[in-house]
């Protein structure tokens, strides 16, 4: 028997329900924000990915889904949109339009990731991207709608972390420091850190084994090393959030595994499973267009979510969302066949959920017991003779008759008790 592939799954009924919930709070709260949302291929050249995300991270090095087309090119199955989304916006020459273009995408990425228990490497995520300004007020603002997003799926006990990453002015020089600093204590640290001493050291700062730590609290801190303007960038950042009464907490570790970072980087965290988990993260990307070979200059700022965390942390909390079901069903012949078809599309035309369910009685209302229905409608020979049908509400076990003409009043007259 064939199965789904290692990593990926089916969402199924009724989880798929929670899935277009998430999905529809996010996009109403983008709305409000005026943000419009792109759609962007699954596939792209690779070199992008390459040069967009960094041929030393972990994604580009190790989890990538790449595949030579049958004319000899490089393609890859996106393992994030933002690469893409920039892609698209210079490709497209979104920066010849007014204002700062304002985007979000919903969709699947791919990352051949280690098996673990809720990783998947078809995973979605939910993201916007503020193109086309430096100002520090869309860096505010995009926490501040991310906030709004997780706040509108009704998460609580979520944790906002900020940090700057600085630029490529005053990064360097703390580069150089950290460098100098790790070749001391690098050789006891991971391994994964002794390699990342050489080949990316801002991001041993961001090394999660335990022993590590207390190395990493004696490394230096960039806050203590941004320029005047990076500095200046960070404060109104966090002068706009304390405005807007988010709490967070300034993390000096912080720091993305993304190369093209610059300036604010922020995550928020989520307790739901015991541990504290990494929901959304985000931050300023002033050197994306640059490093995917683009001669017009366009900063931005912007955060993805792991769609199928968020989903996992609200799916306890929601209700059933479901309208009430009515099943209509038919006795025998054409006359009631089509009686019963007609009554279904008229009951659907007015918004009401329903389905044609066929068979003998008794094991009509066997299913539609299972099902949930609210009510059945019943269309018989005689019936159907005398222009009426007959109605059962499924909770209360009554019944009754009613002129056909009056379907669509008794039906929403019975649902709205
Ligand atoms: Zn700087
Ligand atoms: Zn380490």
């Amino acid at each position: 028997m064939i199965k789904a592939v290692k990593g990926t799954r089916d969402i199924l009924p009724p989880a798929s329900a929670v899935w277009n919930h998430v999905e529809s709070v996010a996009r109403e709260i983008f709305r409000t924000y005026n943000y419009h949302e792109i759609r962007t291929p699954i596939l792209e050249e690779t070199a992008l990915f390459a040069r967009g995300v960094g041929a030393e991270t972990d994604i580009v090095g190790k989890e990538m889904y790449t595949f030579e087309d049958r004319d000899g090119s490089s393609l890859t199955l996106r393992p994030e949109a933002t690469a893409s989304v920039m892609r698209a916006y210079i490709e497209h020459r979104l920066d010849q339009l007014p204002g700062v273009k304002k985007l979000y995408y919903i969709g699947p990425m791919f990352r051949r990731e280690r098996q673990q228990k809720g990783r998947y490497r078809q995973f979605y995520q939910i993201g916007g991207e503020a193109i086309g300004s430096e100002s520090p007020l869309l860096d505010a603002e995009v926490i501040d709608m991310s906030v709004e997003i997780l706040k509108s799926c009704g998460l609580t006990g979520y944790q906002v972390l900020i940090n700057s990453v600085g630029c490529s002015n005053c990064r360097p020089a703390f580069v150089e420091l950290l460098k100098e600093k790790l070749a001391e204590v690098a050789p006891k640290m991971c391994v994964d850190c002794q390699r990342r001493a050489v080949t990316n050291p801002l991001r041993v700062l961001d090394c999660k084994v335990p022993e590590d730590q207390p190395i990493i609290e004696t490394l230096p801190s960039i806050l203590d090393h941004l320029d005047p303007v990076c500095a200046g960038h960070f404060a109104t950042v966090r002068r706009v959030l304390d405005h807007r009464g988010i709490s967070y907490e300034v993390r000096p570790r912080l720091v993305r595994g993304l190369d093209y970072y610059m300036r604010t980087t922020f995550e928020i965290t989520h307790s739901g499973l015991g541990s504290q988990n990494t929901v959304l993260a985000g931050g300023r990307y002033d050197g994306l267009a640059e490093s995917i070979g683009s001669k017009i200059s366009a900063p931005g700022v912007g955060f993805s979510m792991g769609e199928d965390r968020l989903v996992m942390s609200v799916e306890g909390s929601l209700t059933e969302t479901d309208s009430p079901l009515v099943i209509v069903t038919f006795t025998e012949g054409e006359a009631t066949r089509n009686a019963a078809i007609s009554a279904a599309a008229e009951l659907r035309c007015a918004g009401i959920r329903s389905e044609v369910s066929e068979g003998k009685l008794k094991k009509v209302f066997e299913i539609a017991n299972k099902l949930n229905a609210r009510l059945a409608v019943i269309c018989g020979e005689n019936e159907v003779a005398s222009g009426t049908l007959s109605l059962k509400d499924l909770v209360k076990q009554e019944q009754w008759t009613a002129a056909s003409s009056e379907l669509l009043d008794q039906v929403k007259k019975c649902l709205n008790k």
